[in-house]
């Protein structure tokens, strides 16, 4: 009955459903405190109590008509005003209300730069590893995504084997830093290299090629790490944000495409956007969301609870023999699978109560994801079970050596 589009999404998709159900019925046999659920990137660090307040005071002091009302497709021009005063400030850019339009999260963003870039056959370049639902947002549009193997020595975008994928066709590329799966902080040398890269293909091929940089973890680094503002290196460069992570709002469904003066065709492209989302269906992004967030600029969630679970979980990992790169953002670990099936590790790692996701969901097979927006004694409790797995596979080792 279905389209044959969404059979393929539909399979992809069970995947995870697979894995959540697999935590219920884990649960449900051994009590929750003994299941180490590390599958979901739900934050578990609650939204600042600054939220909390900002909703009860619009509420009391604004006019419901407004509050709840229909807008302009691109939200409240006073919400997009606060957006681009805040940018500029961190920024020194020079936006204005017209080069935002606020979104339904960062998946709903890059739906509406797809809808508004693409004609069928237009080729999008994403750096594996990668969020897997861009597979579904550029599809959509069909669009076709063309992969760029991953750098698995430092995880940052592999720009040798890039340049080879730009095609004709190439209308846009993905990059998300921080990243999902890595947490890798993607350095500014890269960007400026890939910057150069993409300038050079430009002139070559004649036409555009837009970055999208997805960034729904910008706020969330540790350390000294630095977050570049990619437009002030790509002026080709369109910005997806979302509040799901940076204020633990994922439900709300709030965040804001960034879509810059510097842009080739801005005009057109920020009238078009301005379409594609009410076309979507999406109307407006949520109308007291967006006077949340106006009002919620300066806040941000405790990072210092995810920091301390980066450190714990990859001290105890190392300790149990699991290799991984130091995370420097985000709320994840990519894990490298002690044997080379890391479906199979999967599996293994299931009956240990531990679960994970395996790699190739985000294109690069050979490694795991586990998500620690967890709470930090769910951590120092699984890391025991990490021990016990490891110890499983050295013993399943040498018995095949036998
Ligand atoms: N992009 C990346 C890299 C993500 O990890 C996520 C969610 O986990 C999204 C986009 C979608 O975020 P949102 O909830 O804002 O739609």
């Amino acid at each position: 009955m279905i389209a044959e589009k969404m059979k393929a999404f539909v399979k992809n998709s069970s995947a995870i459903r697979a894995m959540f159900e697999e935590g219920k019925r884990q649960a449900a046999l051994y009590g929750a405190e003994n299941v180490f659920d590390f599958s979901l990137g739900n934050p578990n660090v609650p939204a600042p109590e600054g939220v909390k307040n900002a909703i009860l005071s619009i509420l009391d002091e604004e006019d419901p008509l407004m509050v709840h009302g229909y807008m302009s497709n691109s939200g409240y021009e006073d919400v997009r005003e606060a957006i681009a005063d805040s940018l500029n400030q961190r920024y020194s850019t020079s936006y204005t209300d017209q080069n935002i339009v606020m979104t339904v999260g960062a998946a709903g963003g890059m739906n509406v730069v797809f809808k508004t870039l693409l004609n069928p056959g237009d080729e999008v370049i994403a750096f594996a590893p990668f969020f897997g639902e861009y597979r579904a947002y550029v599809g959509n549009y069909d669009g076709i995504l063309k992969v760029v193997p991953p750098d698995t020595e430092t995880f940052q975008p592999n720009l040798s084997a890039f340049e080879g994928l730009i095609t004709e066709k190439t209308k846009a590329v993905i990059v998300n830093t921080p990243n999902n799966p890595t947490g890798v902080v993607y350095s500014e040398e890269t960007l400026k290299a890939l910057s150069e890269s993409l300038e050079r293909k430009e002139q070559e091929i004649g036409h555009p090629i837009y970055l999208i940089s997805d960034e729904p973890y910008r706020e969330l680094v540790y350390g000294d790490a630095k977050v570049s503002w990619i437009p002030s290196l790509y002026p080709n460069t369109i910005v997806g944000y979302s509040y799901s992570k940076s204020l633990s709002l994922p439900g709300e469904r709030i965040g804001y495409l960034v879509l810059p003066d510097s842009l080739d065709g801005s005009e057109e492209i920020i009238s078009a956007a301005n379409v594609a989302t009410r076309i979507l269906g999406y109307v407006n992004a949520p109308s007291l969301f967006q006077r949340v967030v106006a009002r919620c600029l300066d806040e941000n969630v405790d990072v210092e609870y995810y920091d301390r679970n980066r450190e714990a979980l990859y001290e105890g990992l190392k300790k149990a023999g699991l290799s991984c790169i130091k995370p420097e953002g985000a709320f994840y670990l990519f894990v490298k699978s002690p044997i080379e099936d890391e479906k199979l590790f999967c599996e293994m790692a299931k009956k240990h109560h531990l679960l994970l996701v395996a790699g190739s969901s985000f294109a690069c097979p050979g490694y795991v994801r586990l998500a620690y927006c967890v709470s930090h004694e769910m951590i120092l409790r699984s890391l025991p079970h990490f021990e016990e797995l490891m110890k499983e596979i050295a013993g399943t080792a040498d018995s095949s050596e036998r």
